[in-house]
Formats: C-alpha cells, sequence, structure tokens
C-alpha cells in the first residue's frame, strides 16, 4: 500500500475507534425514541381542544337551514366548510368536495373508480389497458406507493431535483399512453421538503400526455404547514391547467390530519367541475353522506382562513424548535465530513437524509439497536427499495424535543458508524 493511503487507512481506523466508543455509549444510554412516522405531538393536539366540546349542545344548525344531525344534503360536504377551505384549496366553494376523515381515502378511491369506471374524458376503464403505469418522484410518500403496489399500477421513479421532479424525464415518460397518473406532494414534500417551483408546475400543467386521461394526483398535504416566519407559496395547479386546456388533469388533495385532529379531521378534494360530479356521482353509492358535525366543528373553531393561519403559527412554534434540534445534532457531528447530506425544510414535516451510498439500511438498524425507531430504508421509495441505499427519513414532530435532540444525535453517529464500517470493509474487500 502507498505510504498516504497506509496513513489514510490508519486516520479511518482510528476514527472508527472513536465512533465506535460513541456508539457505545449511544447503546447504554438506553433510549427508547420514536422517529418513524409524521404524528403530530400531544402538545400540537392540544390546539384543537376545543374541538371537542364542539358544535355544541344545540348546535347543529348548518347555513342552509339543514340538521347536521340527519341525513341532508350532498356528499360534496357542507358549503360553510367548502368555503372555509376555498383559498387553502386554491379553488371555489363548487369545486371542493369535502369527505371523511382522510385525504388518502380520497386518493385511495379515486384510483380505485379510475380503474373499475374510468374518469371524464377516458374512453375505457383504467383497467382495460394491458398495463398502467405512474410516475413516482423520488423520494416520496410510502403510501401512495402502496396505493399502485396494492391495484398492479406499476411505479416509474423520476428523480427530485430541488424544485419539483426532473421535468425532461416526466415529460418524456409522460408522452407512453400506459402512464395515466403521477403523485406530487408539491409544497414541503414527504419526506424531502422540496417546494415546487412555478416552472415545474407550468411545465406539469401545460406537457403533453399519452393518455387522453392523464391525472396529476397534487397532494397539497402540506400547504399551510409553515416551520418559517415566511410562508411559501406555490402555483396554482387547477388554474395552469385550466390555462393549458386541461382542465380536468390535476386532483387536489389536503387535509386537516395535521392541522386540527389526526385521523380525526377533514380530507379535502379539489378539482374540475366534472371530475368533482365524477367523484360526487361514484361515491354517492358508497355513503349516504360525510359526518356533517365533524364538518360544523371544524368550521366552529377554524373560522375562516385567518383562523387557519393562526392555528398553523401555534403548530409552527411547537415544531420549528425540534427540526432546529435535528439540524443542531447533524451541522454539530457531520458538517463537512462529506458523508450526509440532510434537508433544512421551510415547512412540512420530515427531515430527508442522504447518506453515503449502501449505508441507509445499516444505520436503521444500528439505530434501532440503540433504541431509536426510524421507517425502514427503502421505505421512501416504490416497493420499498432505494436503489442507492442512501435515503433516511426523519420524523421529528411527536417525540418532546429533549428526545429529539438526543435521537438526531444518535442517528448522527449511527451513520457515522456505518459509513466508517462500509469504507473499512470497501478498504479490506
Ligand atoms: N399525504 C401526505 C403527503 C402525508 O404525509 C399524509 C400523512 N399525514 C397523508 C397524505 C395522510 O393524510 P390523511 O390523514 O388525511 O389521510
Amino acid at each position: 500500500m502507498h505510504p498516504a493511503s497506509a496513513r489514510a487507512a490508519e486516520g479511518l481506523d482510528a476514527r472508527f475507534a472513536s465512533v465506535g466508543d460513541d456508539y457505545a455509549k449511544l447503546c447504554a444510554a438506553r433510549l427508547n425514541i420514536d422517529m418513524t412516522r409524521g404524528k403530530p405531538s400531544a402538545a400540537q393536539l392540544d390546539l384543537s381542544n376545543a374541538m371537542l366540546n364542539l358544535p355544541g349542545n344545540g348546535d347543529y344548525l348548518q347555513a342552509d337551514g339543514g340538521d347536521a344531525r340527519n341525513y341532508f344534503g350532498s356528499v360534496q360536504g357542507l358549503l360553510e366548510a367548502r368555503v372555509l377551505f376555498a383559498r387553502m384549496m386554491g379553488a371555489p366553494p363548487e369545486r371542493i368536495l369535502i369527505g371523511n376523515n382522510s385525504s388518502l381515502a380520497l386518493m385511495h378511491d379515486c384510483i380505485v373508480y379510475a380503474l373499475i369506471k374510468g374518469v371524464p374524458g377516458g374512453a375505457a376503464p383504467w383497467s382495460a389497458a394491458k398495463s398502467i403505469m405512474f410516475l413516482c418522484p423520488v423520494p416520496g410518500y410510502d403510501r401512495h406507493f402502496a396505493i399502485c403496489e396494492a391495484y398492479g399500477i406499476k411505479m416509474l421513479a423520476v428523480p427530485l431535483t430541488g424544485s419539483g421532479p426532473d421535468m425532461d424525464i416526466v415529460e418524456r415518460l409522460a408522452l407512453d399512453p400506459s402512464v395515466r397518473g403521477m403523485w406530487c406532494v408539491p409544497k414541503y414534500s414527504n419526506p424531502t421538503g422540496e417546494i415546487y417551483s412555478e416552472e415545474t408546475i407550468e411545465r406539469i400543467a401545460r406537457m403533453p400526455t399519452g393518455a387522453g386521461d392523464f391525472r396529476v394526483f397534487w397532494d397539497n398535504a402540506y400547504g399551510v404547514h409553515h416551520l418559517t416566519g415566511r410562508p411559501m407559496e406555490i402555483a396554482n395547479i387547477l388554474e395552469l391547467c385550466e390555462q393549458a386546456g386541461h382542465s380536468h388533469r390535476p386532483l387536489v388533495f389536503a387535509s386537516t390530519s395535521k392541522m386540527t385532529f389526526a385521523g380525526a379531521g377533514l380530507g379535502l378534494l379539489a378539482a374540475s367541475e366534472a371530475n368533482i360530479a365524477w367523484f360526487v356521482a361514484r361515491c354517492s353509492q358508497r355513503s349516504i353522506g360525510p359526518d356533517k358535525l365533524n364538518q360544523l366543528r371544524h368550521v366552529r373553531v377554524l373560522r375562516d382562513h385567518a383562523g387557519i393561519e393562526r392555528l398553523m403559527a401555534a403548530h409552527r412554534k411547537l415544531l420549528q424548535p425540534k427540526f432546529e434540534a435535528v439540524d443542531a445534532a447533524f451541522a454539530r457531528r457531520l458538517q463537512g465530513k462529506g458523508i450526509a447530506r440532510w434537508s433544512k425544510p421551510l415547512g412540512g414535516y420530515f427531515v430527508s437524509v442522504d447518506v453515503h451510498e449502501g449505508c441507509a439500511a445499516r444505520v436503521v438498524a444500528l439505530a434501532k439497536r440503540a433504541g431509536i425507531e426510524m421507517v425502514p430504508a427503502g421505505q421512501t421509495f416504490p416497493y420499498r427499495t432505494d436503489p442507492r441505499d442512501s435515503n433516511l427519513r426523519i420524523a421529528p414532530s411527536f417525540p418532546p424535543l429533549n428526545d429529539v435532540s438526543a435521537a438526531a444525535e444518535g442517528i448522527a453517529i449511527c451513520i457515522e458508524y456505518a459509513v466508517a464500517e462500509h469504507r473499512s470493509s470497501e478498504r479490506k474487500g
């Protein structure tokens, strides 16, 4: 071995030994911290406790005089609730549908209805085609990918660039008539924190597609979930698609799961009139109507868009220190070492970390042994397979701040350890 490489190898082994000590200490601390899913903390849920007493004894009249306790009105949801969320959804109330407790369920149902019945502008149900494919910007939301997998929709991964998916690739793949749709989390994306640029959104709206009934599943789950005092805005996909002559292309989703109560909030859909009519017609067989009392509860507590902003500012106060703690721990241990890059999101619920190729699964295993539960490596990719074994998703919202700091420090140690181990085995190999 060249003397310089021998010295470098010795240096590496010395560092490996010291990070080995740090890892042993970490294990001895017997942590028990769950950093897996982006759940709101109890303190965040407390912000909406007023809802537990709403709409209140005797308060059940809808704006149109209907009785929210009874079957009444359309499956589209209460008008006053659709008015409340119109600005957040970027659509007028008549183009909004408010479902029950889960936006993911609305996405799932759109796909199932498209498969079985087809969509407006489509010649046949999607399932009539030999092969159906979706474009999946990566890393992305595992539950989107799970829906595709469950229904045999082939997923084509498209890399994210920092301002949305690589549009040269998207535009090329979208020309294939088998490609029927695309997942997008356009703002404070799960997990990269990505904010799609105006140019990206315009290209998505304008691009020619091989399938005449192509749908963009625009999951704006984090549209009002800012982590700084400077809220970011993105272009309105509904308007841009309409201008481009593709008004049926976007299905826009949002959720109050991370505003009021997770799993006990409201799922929202905004789309063209034809798409809303299509969804209403489909789900009218499924249900007589949504839980209007929950919609009324949200109207009473949030009141208007300013009320939404006030609530989200209170969430930010609780969340921001946790994201700062993750960044501080990573900067302390990993900065300048060339072994990991991590996102500094301006909103949303996640920090995305890209570690040295081939090390992500090992980091998760080391963290687990040290009592830090992370989402399995690969989960942020179609078929749960990250071809580079590099991406990790960190969810700092749920544990208390002290635990978040300890977990971030611990994960950074695991990253250093896994990379040192990997390099050492490469050298030996
Ligand atoms: N979309 C994204 C991008 C998410 O991260 C989540 C998880 N909160 C959801 C949808 C699920 O939302 P819901 O609870 O409304 O089903």
